[in-house]
């Protein structure tokens, strides 16, 4: 899968959530990349702003799109980890 793919899959995944893309293309374009740079070295799309463990359990819950909104930063911030997913207003 290619980074417009990837950004496809995740808008409409997005489509009829409370949770859009963020608007800055720029950092959607950065988790595209740092995730399919993890499925390349690593095998699976892992989320690229959080560490793996090595623990292939354990390591599922990292894989992008993850359950963010149970992520104290989305309460907060409205925001996953790393701002790729923004609530909608
Ligand atoms: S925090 Fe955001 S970018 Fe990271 S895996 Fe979850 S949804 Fe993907």
């Amino acid at each position: 899968m290619d980074k417009k793919k990837l950004i496809a899959v995740w808008e409409k995944f997005a489509e009829k959530n409370d949770f859009k893309l963020n608007p800055n293309i720029e950092i959607v374009e950065m988790v595209a990349e740092g995730a399919l740079n993890n499925e390349k070295n690593h095998g699976m799309k892992y989320c690229p702003c959080r560490v793996s463990s090595g623990d292939f359990e354990k390591d599922l819950l990292l894989v992008c799109p993850c359950n963010f909104r149970i992520q104290k930063t989305w309460a907060e911030k409205g925001e996953c980890w790393c701002s790729l997913f923004v609530k909608r207003k």
